[in-house]
Protein backbone atom coordinates (compact mmCIF):
# COMPACT_ATOMS: atom_id res chain seq x y z
CA UNK A 1 0.00 0.00 0.00
CA UNK A 2 1.21 3.57 -0.67
CA UNK A 3 -0.40 6.65 0.13
CA UNK A 4 -0.11 10.30 0.51
CA UNK A 5 -1.79 12.97 2.92
CA UNK A 6 -3.34 15.76 1.68
CA UNK A 7 -4.17 18.15 4.72
CA UNK A 8 -7.33 15.75 5.66
CA UNK A 9 -7.95 13.25 3.04
CA UNK A 10 -5.42 10.50 2.02
CA UNK A 11 -5.16 9.01 -1.58
CA UNK A 12 -4.36 5.43 -1.35
CA UNK A 13 -2.81 2.75 -4.24
CA UNK A 14 -3.13 -0.89 -3.18
CA UNK A 15 -1.08 -3.05 -4.45
CA UNK A 16 -1.77 -6.51 -6.55
CA UNK A 17 -2.32 -9.30 -3.72
CA UNK A 18 -3.61 -6.93 -1.16
CA UNK A 19 -6.82 -7.48 1.07
CA UNK A 20 -9.09 -4.07 0.94
CA UNK A 21 -10.39 -4.51 4.55
CA UNK A 22 -6.88 -5.56 6.05
CA UNK A 23 -4.98 -2.84 4.37
CA UNK A 24 -7.73 0.02 5.25
CA UNK A 25 -7.45 -1.39 9.26
CA UNK A 26 -3.73 -1.13 9.16
CA UNK A 27 -3.80 2.07 7.25
CA UNK A 28 -6.25 3.80 10.24
CA UNK A 29 -4.64 2.38 12.81
CA UNK A 30 -1.02 3.54 11.95
CA UNK A 31 -2.84 7.10 11.02
CA UNK A 32 -5.24 6.92 14.10
CA UNK A 33 -8.06 7.80 11.75
CA UNK A 34 -11.63 7.53 13.91
CA UNK A 35 -14.09 8.39 11.21
CA UNK A 36 -14.16 9.22 7.61
CA UNK A 37 -15.18 7.97 4.77
CA UNK A 38 -13.95 5.92 1.84
CA UNK A 39 -14.55 6.13 -2.05
CA UNK A 40 -12.79 3.72 -4.48
CA UNK A 41 -12.29 1.92 -7.38
CA UNK A 42 -10.14 -0.82 -9.02
CA UNK A 43 -9.91 -4.40 -9.44
CA UNK A 44 -10.07 -7.07 -8.18
CA UNK A 45 -9.98 -11.56 -8.74
CA UNK A 46 -10.94 -12.74 -5.26
CA UNK A 47 -13.85 -10.96 -3.44
CA UNK A 48 -16.35 -12.02 -0.58
CA UNK A 49 -19.67 -9.95 -0.46
CA UNK A 50 -22.70 -10.50 1.80
CA UNK A 51 -26.21 -9.78 2.01
CA UNK A 52 -27.95 -9.49 5.67
CA UNK A 53 -30.61 -11.11 6.34
CA UNK A 54 -33.34 -9.07 8.24
CA UNK A 55 -35.29 -11.69 9.76
CA UNK A 56 -32.65 -14.08 10.48
CA UNK A 57 -30.11 -11.52 11.85
CA UNK A 58 -27.40 -13.02 9.57
CA UNK A 59 -24.99 -12.09 6.82
CA UNK A 60 -25.17 -15.04 3.88
CA UNK A 61 -21.76 -14.40 2.33
CA UNK A 62 -20.75 -15.71 -1.22
CA UNK A 63 -17.52 -15.81 -3.01
CA UNK A 64 -16.59 -14.50 -6.45
CA UNK A 65 -13.57 -15.47 -8.60
CA UNK A 66 -12.19 -14.58 -11.44
CA UNK A 67 -11.33 -10.60 -13.51
CA UNK A 68 -13.62 -8.17 -11.49
CA UNK A 69 -13.54 -4.77 -11.97
CA UNK A 70 -14.29 -2.97 -8.80
CA UNK A 71 -16.93 -0.02 -10.19
CA UNK A 72 -17.61 1.33 -6.83
CA UNK A 73 -16.31 0.81 -3.26
CA UNK A 74 -17.88 2.95 -0.65
CA UNK A 75 -18.40 3.30 2.99
CA UNK A 76 -17.40 4.70 6.43
CA UNK A 77 -15.06 4.00 9.13
CA UNK A 78 -16.11 4.13 12.67
CA UNK A 79 -14.57 2.54 15.90
CA UNK A 80 -16.29 -0.01 18.00
CA UNK A 81 -14.61 -0.77 21.76
CA UNK A 82 -11.69 1.44 20.37
CA UNK A 83 -11.07 -0.88 17.50
CA UNK A 84 -11.34 0.41 14.41
CA UNK A 85 -14.62 -0.29 12.65
CA UNK A 86 -15.06 -0.45 8.77
CA UNK A 87 -18.66 -0.76 6.93
CA UNK A 88 -17.92 -0.95 3.58
CA UNK A 89 -20.08 -2.03 0.49
CA UNK A 90 -18.40 -2.85 -3.31
CA UNK A 91 -19.89 -3.32 -6.76
CA UNK A 92 -17.85 -5.03 -9.26
CA UNK A 93 -18.43 -6.27 -12.90
CA UNK A 94 -17.50 -9.37 -14.73
CA UNK A 95 -16.15 -9.59 -17.75
CA UNK A 96 -19.61 -9.59 -19.73
CA UNK A 97 -19.91 -6.04 -18.00
CA UNK A 98 -22.51 -7.97 -14.98
CA UNK A 99 -22.51 -6.17 -11.95
CA UNK A 100 -23.05 -8.06 -8.43
CA UNK A 101 -23.00 -6.09 -5.00
CA UNK A 102 -23.01 -6.06 -1.26
CA UNK A 103 -21.75 -5.68 2.20
CA UNK A 104 -17.87 -6.43 2.26
CA UNK A 105 -15.84 -8.87 3.48
CA UNK A 106 -12.88 -9.26 1.88
CA UNK A 107 -11.51 -8.30 -1.92
CA UNK A 108 -7.91 -9.29 -2.92
CA UNK A 109 -6.62 -6.39 -4.96
CA UNK A 110 -5.51 -7.91 -8.57
CA UNK A 111 -4.23 -4.93 -10.05
CA UNK A 112 -4.85 -1.87 -8.82
CA UNK A 113 -7.13 -0.16 -6.03
CA UNK A 114 -7.54 3.59 -6.05
CA UNK A 115 -8.96 4.84 -2.63
CA UNK A 116 -10.23 8.06 -1.31
CA UNK A 117 -10.81 9.42 2.31
CA UNK A 118 -11.87 11.83 3.99
CA UNK A 119 -11.31 12.03 7.27
CA UNK A 120 -13.72 13.78 9.48
CA UNK A 121 -12.42 15.49 12.81
CA UNK A 122 -14.44 13.54 15.81
CA UNK A 123 -15.76 9.99 16.65
CA UNK A 124 -18.49 7.97 16.09
CA UNK A 125 -18.84 4.62 17.95
CA UNK A 126 -21.23 1.81 17.57
CA UNK A 127 -23.28 -0.71 19.95
CA UNK A 128 -25.14 -3.53 19.05
CA UNK A 129 -29.27 -2.97 18.55
CA UNK A 130 -30.61 -6.51 19.25
CA UNK A 131 -33.78 -5.44 17.33
CA UNK A 132 -31.66 -4.95 14.22
CA UNK A 133 -28.99 -7.36 14.73
CA UNK A 134 -26.37 -4.76 13.34
CA UNK A 135 -23.64 -3.10 15.02
CA UNK A 136 -25.30 0.98 14.75
CA UNK A 137 -23.67 4.53 14.95
CA UNK A 138 -23.38 5.38 18.43
CA UNK A 139 -23.58 9.07 19.23
CA UNK A 140 -21.68 10.75 22.42
CA UNK A 141 -25.56 11.36 24.16
CA UNK A 142 -24.66 14.92 25.07
CA UNK A 143 -24.16 16.09 21.51
CA UNK A 144 -26.89 14.32 19.69
CA UNK A 145 -29.56 15.55 17.48
CA UNK A 146 -32.59 13.81 16.35
CA UNK A 147 -36.19 13.96 14.38
CA UNK A 148 -38.74 11.89 14.51
FE1 LIG B 1 -23.33 -3.50 5.15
Amino acid sequence: MKYKKFVDKYVVRLERGEEVINSLTNLCKENEIKLGRVTGIGATNKVTIGLFNTESKEYHSKDLTGDMEITNLSGNITSMDEEVYLHLHITVCDKNNKAYGGHLNSAVISATCEMIIDVIDGNVGRRHDEEIGLNLFKFNEDSIESIH
